[in-house]
């Protein structure tokens, strides 16, 4: 099994980056509240990903660590529909497949943790008793030193450590309910604090993007019939253009030409600004919309694509007509 988990490996694990955010989303659909996330030189040494969420049961430790184990998806239509984060099942047998892994977790029915990680070219999984509270702490070290080709194709610290930043900046802003600590290195490099109001929000935006951006950003909140807009938008008034542009539907960051078409129209009569800056999370029905198209492209196709982009014009211009009046 792990020559066809070193495969499905070189889909879904790039870089350290993308092995944080394989952990912080299970964490995420765990429940977790606070995510701790400790990296070492890049992530090629050490990544960390400690949660408070529900944590795994002792007898499903080892089917979490084998491939197409999930806990996620029962039926095609979940499949079709689906709103949690992971599906495939195949990420923490592909994450060890290519470096030490150790999964150490405690449900709350349980009164002891556990720690589990696959050993041996039959990567046959061990369990053994732990210390842990209530959730999980995922531990991945040495990443790709069985994979020497993969390993080499890793860039410097820095830029493995700046990806795993930027991943990290995607999820604080549109999971502001949750608490993230960044760290490289031992030093605390960030620490998004829970928003549970719109004050608290602007400042982990603030932490994100930037004072200038969120100082000034407008509003945006919009609804109609089962589809709403709502985020902040670079205020006119900022001639800098914002290097911020996130935008999500129904959760998760996507990119897509629609949006950038839509913002470039709304401004068009407003401002010389050729980019603003955004942040903006579209909801709408599952079905109106294929995500996933590619699990690492972020791309998103909608159904009914003109109706949409004609929305968000709309949400945008009314934001826009607000700060002028
Ligand atoms: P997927 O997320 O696609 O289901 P993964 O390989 O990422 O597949 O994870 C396998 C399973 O391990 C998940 O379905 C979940 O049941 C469990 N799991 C992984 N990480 C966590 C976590 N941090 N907390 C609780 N359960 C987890
Ligand atoms: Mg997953």
């Amino acid at each position: 099994p792990q020559l066809a988990n070193q495969i499905a490996a070189g889909e879904v694990v790039e870089r350290p980056a993308s092995v944080v955010k394989e952990l912080v989303e299970n964490s995420i659909d765990a429940g977790a509240r606070r995510i701790d996330i400790d990296i070492e030189k890049g992530g090629a040494k050490l990544i960390r990903i400690r949660d408070n969420g529900g944590g795994i049961a002792k007898d499903e430790l080892a089917l979490a660590l084998s491939r197409h184990a999930t806990s996620k998806v029962e039926t095609l239509d979940d499949l079709e529909a689906i709103l949690s984060f992971g599906f495939r099942g195949e990420a923490l047998a592909s994450i060890s497949s290519v470096s030490r892994l150790t999964m150490t977790s405690r449900t709350a029915e349980q009164s002891e943790a556990w720690a589990a990680y696959a050993e041996g070219s039959e990567m046959a999984v061990k369990v053994i008793p732990a210390a842990h509270p209530e959730g999980t702490t995922i531990e991945v070290v040495d990443l790709f030193f069985n994979t020497p080709a993969r390993r080499r194709f890793l860039k410097s610290d820095k830029t493995e450590f700046g990806h795993i930043d930027e991943w990290l900046k995607r999820i604080a802003l549109v999971r502001s309910d949750v608490h993230f600590t960044l760290s490289h290195n031992g030093k605390t490099v960030r620490n998004y604090r829970p928003a549970t109001n719109e004050a608290q929000y602007l400042q982990r935006l603030g932490q994100v993007s930037g004072r200038p951006f969120a100082d000034n950003a407008l509003r945006v909140d919009c609804q109609h019939d089962d589809m709403s807009l709502s985020g902040y938008l670079q205020s006119p008034a900022l001639v800098q253009p914002a290097d911020v542009h996130y935008f999500y539907v129904n959760g998760r960051l996507v990119r897509d030409r629609l949006v950038n078409h839509a913002v470039r129209q709304a401004f068009a009569q407003m401002s010389e600004l050729d980019q603003p800056g955004y942040v903006l999370m579209l909801e709408l029905d599952p079905h109106q919309v294929d995500v996933n198209v590619h699990p690492a492209k972020h791309e998103v196709r909608f159904h009914q694509s003109r109706y949409v982009h004609d929305f968000i014009l709309q949400a945008l211009q009314s934001a826009l007509s607000q700060a002028h009046t």
